[in-house]
């Protein structure tokens, strides 16, 4: 499969008064042309820090690229000028945000926001981009477009604006779009929507997806590849099957378990992970999870684990794949 997005050993500090945070540490992580990754973990975790830098869009100052690469296709994104990422930013890389109010004009029909995006990054003339519009909002499943062209976001319902937001997105055709937690504000038959729409829209478009989300139920769906992240690194990577069917870190176990059951009685539905992110002002030098893992041995907390490669593709920041390690049922031997 084609490279579309290659992330190679990314580091991201913020200047606090507190001292500096370490948010992104070596995180490495590639899409493929028409994949779609999610990368998942917690608030605190650095998943919106990794994207807002493939985005251009660290401030700066507080924020610092400290080192590492991120390459679409052949170009090098870190080494460009604030005026060469916004151009990419309107053309190459789309975003969708959580709440598709803040992306849209209230005061502007919606259509003619679409629109807009089409005459300034694409030089069509009114018409065309009027006709492109009507069919973007076709395309992501908005009833009567023509009518809805001229309607205002108020008008429209969360899942709709949503929608809409992902039409703008879409309109300069981009390679890359980037979804930090779209669904998070739309209630859950809407939240299903929204990705089978996404997941649709990867195969009609063969756009590349980058979705992050703190929920690793929505990803099985939808996503082809996932990478999960906790205190700024990425602590295991793989296929979706990798991930549900054979995973290789307490901390994906942790989301794994954490996934709500339907089916299951109210108070078995969900088993938070006990404890608190790390200090990322002075980051452990052993592994970030040691103080909420009970799997945890001295070196965990000595020495930054290896990252462990379990099969093709799949890897984790875990001593327990060490094989002098002491087997998983030891552990729960022990107590
Ligand atoms: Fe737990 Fe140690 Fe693995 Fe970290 S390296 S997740 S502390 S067992
Ligand atoms: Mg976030």
């Amino acid at each position: 499969m084609k490279k579309l997005l290659q992330v190679e050993d990314l580091q991201v500090s913020f200047k606090t008064y507190g001292g500096e945070v370490q948010a992104v540490r070596n995180v490495s992580f590639d899409v493929n042309k028409g994949e779609i990754v999610a990368i998942v973990g917690e608030s605190g975790s650095g998943k919106s820090v990794t994207v807002q830098s493939i985005m251009g869009l660290i401030p700066s100052p507080p924020g610092k690229l400290k080192g590492g690469s991120i390459r679409l296709e052949e170009k090098e994104l870190t080494k460009l000028s604030k005026k060469e990422y916004r151009a990419i930013r309107g053309s190459q890389i789309g975003m969708i945000f959580q709440d598709p109010m803040t992306s849209l004009n209230p005061t502007m029909k919606v259509g003619k926001q679409i629109a807009e995006g089409l005459i300034k990054h694409q030089r069509v003339s009114k018409k065309q981009a009027q006709e492109r519009a009507i069919e973007l909002l076709r395309l992501v499943g908005i009833p009567h477009p023509e009518q809805r062209y001229s309607q205002y976001p108020h008008e429209f319902s969360g899942g709709m604006r949503q929608r809409v937001v992902i039409a703008i997105s879409l309109a300069c055709n981009p390679k890359l779009l980037i979804a930090d937690e779209p669904t998070t504000a739309l209630d859950v038959t809407i939240q299903a929507q929204i990705l089978d729409l996404m997941k649709d829209l990867q195969k009609k478009t063969d756009t590349s997806i980058i979705l992050i989300t703190h929920d690793l139920g929505v990803v099985a769906e939808t996503a082809q590849r996932v990478v999960v992240m906790y205190g700024g690194i990425v602590v295991e990577a793989g296929t979706v099957f990798d991930i549900f069917e054979n995973p290789k870190h307490p901390y994906t176990w942790g989301l794994l378990e954490s996934i709500p059951k339907p089916d299951a009685p109210e108070k078995e539905r969900l088993v938070p992970i006990e404890g608190a992110p790390p200090d990322l002002f002075s980051p452990p030098k052993g592994c970030p999870f040691a103080a909420r893992c009970k799997y945890a041995m001295e070196i965990c907390v000595e020495e930054m684990p290896n990252d462990f490669s379990i099969g093709d593709g799949h890897h984790a920041k875990c001593w327990l794949n060490d094989p002098r390690a002491p087997k998983v049922e030891h552990f729960v031997a022990a107590g």
